[in-house]
């Protein structure tokens, strides 16, 4: 693709822009094998986006798997295969390569996505215009097929100066990663940066900042009754819940900080009787952990007072991912992420988002960590995920050249904050 059409398409609308910083000369050899990946790079997206690999779909994240490990193999990659912690889920993907140089490189990307089986056949990876469409083109399969690219361009130009680049490719990870926790935690204690692979943000975004996310759940028991004969010696859990939902309208539904939104609501059994049971699942995002326990314990006063006598209200929350919040090490990264984009003409925009990841979990272990290195897309999690296809070779050149740097340079890690 020519470089000035990308440079005027992108940078145009590239969003809240980091300070000037200076261009890291453009590479043209990186830029070249970037270009010159590119045909099969989308081909071998449309290859594993078209595998329905759903968080605890074995069997397709095994089909997954089946297609990236010879690709990394091929690589001079040692590949690991490691159990997940969990129940009901494939393997997690470990990729080793060694080098002579200092830097403990860490990659993660994840294969799962959120997406049913039997969505890929109904709504296959697709081109039109200037985007791909596709269940998981997005989130994540367009980063986890950067990654394996930038390893090649990396292998072909014997860069070889790092201590080792691994290569994690976690099978939970829209779950929160109940499969891959101490198995991240290995890695981390054996890394000094990690890059993830999450999307970019529209227009042309990386991630610096993520919320954390808990599920938090509300569970009403009342008193079961006919609803005809005898509904007064009922206590309805149904309306309690929805009193004690009323509650929780205190808390922003938007906005970059505190969110909390009702997802899944469930009561009631048969339309004669007074519902005994009821209850809701609501996801809780904070900038901050503090805040989480500021809602947590503000629902669990609310659960105090109830309504419709004689009912009782239970809150409980399982904590999935930590926040990534504003921090110093990460905006270093940004910083020569920036200067490396900016070499191609492009300018770099940085925020954050709601959505959480494996970034947090490096952050807290004091693991310099960026997010958001992925092509650019949007319309995660839904029907009408896509990428920009215009970022895919310029996103890989940074990628590339990212871990080129902190290979040369690696940064120190920080205090742990876990
Ligand atoms: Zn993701």
């Amino acid at each position: 693709m020519k470089l000035a059409f990308i440079a005027a398409a992108l940078s145009l609308a590239a969003g809240p822009l980091a300070a000037a910083v200076k261009p890291v000369p453009r590479d043209a050899r990186v830029w070249a094998a970037a270009e010159a990946a590119r045909a099969e790079q989308l081909k071998l997206l449309e290859t594993v986006v078209n595998i329905d690999s759903g968080t605890g779909d074995v069997e397709g994240g095994r089909k997954v798997a089946a297609v990236l490990i010879p690709r990394l193999e091929a690589l001079g990659m040692t590949v690991e295969k490691v159990p997940a912690e969990a129940p009901g889920l494939p393997e997690n993907i470990v990729a080793t390569l060694k080098g002579t140089g200092k830097a403990r490189i860490l990659l993660i990307g994840h294969l799962d996505t959120v997406f049913e089986p039997g969505t890929a056949a109904k709504w296959p990876y697709s081109t039109a215009g200037d985007r791909a469409t596709g269940p998981g083109v997005g989130d994540e399969k367009g980063g986890v097929v950067a990654g394996v690219y930038a390893l090649g361009i990396l292998r072909d130009l014997g860069f070889r100066d790092f201590r080792q680049i691994v290569f994690l490719i976690e099978s939970s990870e829209e779950r929160g990663s109940p499969g891959t926790r101490k198995l991240i935690d290995r890695l981390l204690a054996d890394a000094d940066v990690e890059l993830n692979l999450e999307p970019g943000d529209a227009p042309d975004v990386i991630t610096v900042w993520r919320k954390g996310s808990t599920v938090v759940n509300i569970a009403v028991k009342g008193r079961a009754a006919h609803a005809g004969v005898a509904p007064q010696e009922g206590r309805n859990a149904a309306e309690e819940l929805i009193n004690q939902l009323k509650g929780t309208a205190q808390f922003p539904k938007t906005g970059d900080g505190t969110t909390l939104n009702l997802t899944v609501l469930d009561a009631g059994t048969r339309n004669n009787i007074i519902p005994e049971d009821a209850s809701a699942t609501l996801s809780l995002r904070v900038r901050e952990k503090a805040e989480a326990e500021r809602v947590f314990s503000a629902l669990e006063a609310n659960a105090r007072t109830t309504v419709i006598p004689d009912t009782r209200v239970t809150v409980t929350r399982q904590p999935s991912f930590p926040p990534l919040p504003d921090n110093p090490a990460t905006d270093a990264l940004a910083d020569r992420a920036a200067a490396i984009y900016a070499g191609l003409g492009l300018s770099l925009g940085r925020g954050g988002n709601g959505g959480a990841s494996e970034s947090a979990l490096a952050h807290e272990a004091g693991v310099p960590a960026l997010d958001g290195l992925g092509p650019v897309g949007g319309a995660f999690h839904s029907d009408k995920e896509w990428i920009d296809l215009r970022s895919v070779t310029p996103r890989l050149y940074l990628l590339t050249k990212l871990i080129m740097d902190v290979a040369k340079t690696p940064p120190a890690r920080h205090a742990r904050t876990r």
